[in-house]
């Protein structure tokens, strides 16, 4: 396996269990797309049966099968209650399908078994959300030892979730955000790869997203896909699928729009300054934890994915993001993460500025389940005696 540089063009060889993830300039890599058969690629030949692994000819590995096997083909649900609020035409890409409850999965799939083909003692991961999550599912499945590194100051209710798949739960007092390069050299030296949020084998198996969407719906390509957007990894994958169809001679390929929350949007402040870019910023509290990431590893990546495009990055408040969480539910009865639904806002605010058009058929990716939250709802539900239910089924609002 080769691994390229988008920003510089340098190529070097995966080397070992754990293979380098970042270029000498600075910037991450990503597989080198030389070694598929793009030539091959056939989108309305794809057997969606085969999930994520029907596009294994421009994936580094083989389907593991286990868990891994049934990772991919989520629902691409048509939503057209939602065409009005969002200002065009709506599908929403159910990545909460999946076991573990996001693309996550997709990443972790791959990574894991990449891992296990190299004879890797463990598999480790900076994360205290759906990736921790998600590398711990599949590492467990795998039978590998498995290390998550989060921040000492975690509380231990947001790990439940990770505990029950019974990795190594490390908390590391420090900078978080140095942390994550600094597992990735730590386990450089020991043959222990970190499957962090935006290295080659995560990016690789998570531009099947996009890939599938292209394939659910060819030869009508969708004209936009909205993203929810953190480190840039899903958005790296995103566009290297698009790249890598555009080469196999695809066209009319959807622009990639990519969403932020206005609390912490580095990728959109450089989007908004015209900026090379992406710097780190001082990012605050918001409802969309999962996309709270300051200073994106991937960030200046996912700038060029959204211009390449003809596509563009924005960001969107909390109160936005949870009209449009409540309408997704309500409206078309998707329960997705905060972070899922600022795709929904970002299309609406898209809309008004002229960027999409009424008849633009979008597809906003549900990136995660709100099925994990324990947010405080507040639910009206009258309690009455058993033989008033009669009665009360018979003033139900039937209009
Ligand atoms: C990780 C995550 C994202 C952001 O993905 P990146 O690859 O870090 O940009 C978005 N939504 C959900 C639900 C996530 O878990
Ligand atoms: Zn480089």
């Amino acid at each position: 396996m080769q691994l390229t540089c988008e920003a510089c063009g340098e190529t070097v060889a995966a080397e070992g269990p754990a293979p380098r993830a970042r270029c000498e300039c600075g910037e991450p890599l990503w597989v080198d797309s030389e070694a598929f058969d793009i030539g091959g690629v056939d989108l309305e030949g794809v057997d969606l049966d085969d999930r994520m692994w029907a596009f294994d000819d421009l994936l580094p590995i083989r389907s593991p099968g286990g868990l891994a096997a049934a990772v991919g083909d989520t629902p691409l649900v048509r939503t057209s209650a939602l065409d009005e609020y969002a200002g065009c035409r709506v599908r929403v890409k159910d990545e909460s399908a999946h076991s573990t409850g996001s693309f996550k999965d997709r990443g972790s799939a791959v990574g894991v078994a990449a891992a296990v083909d190299a004879g890797a003692p463990a598999v480790g991961t900076v994360s205290h959300g759906n990736m921790a999550m998600s590398t711990a599912a599949f590492a467990a499945a795998a039978d590998l030892p498995c290390v998550v590194l989060v921040p000492a100051d975690i509380s231990t209710e947001r790990l439940a979730n990770v505990a029950r798949f019974d990795p190594q739960i490390v908390r590391v007092d420090g900078d978080y955000g140095r942390l994550y390069f600094e597992a990735l050299e730590a386990g450089r030296e020991r043959g222990i790869p970190f499957v962090n949020s935006d290295v080659p084998l995560r990016v690789a198996g998570q531009k099947t997203t996009a890939l599938e969407i292209l394939a659910q719906t060819a030869p009508d390509f969708p004209d936009a896909i909205v993203l929810p957007v953190s480190s840039g990894g899903h958005a790296s994958g995103a566009w290297k699928a698009l790249r890598e169809l555009s080469a196999a001679g695809y066209d009319d390929l959807p622009r990639l729009y990519l969403a932020q929350a206005a609390a912490c949007d580095p990728i959109a402040t450089a989007y908004r300054d015209g900026a090379e870019e992406v710097s780190a910023i001082t990012g605050e509290e918001t409802i969309a934890y999962s996309i709270a990431n300051a200073d994106p590893p991937s960030g200046s990546r996912a700038l060029r994915a959204a211009r390449a495009t003809g596509g563009a990055v924005c960001s969107v408040d909390d109160d936005a993001i949870r009209e449009a969480r409540d309408l997704l539910a309500v409206d078309a009865g998707l329960n997705v993460e905060p972070a899922s639904a600022t795709t929904l806002a970002a299309a609406r605010q898209l809309a008004d500025r002229g960027a999409l058009a009424p008849d633009d058929d979008v597809v906003l990716v549900a990136t995660g389940s709100g099925f994990k939250e324990r947010d405080e709802v507040a639910v009206e539900a009258p309690t009455v005696s058993l033989s008033d239910v009669d009665d009360v089924l018979s003033s139900v609002d039937a209009s």
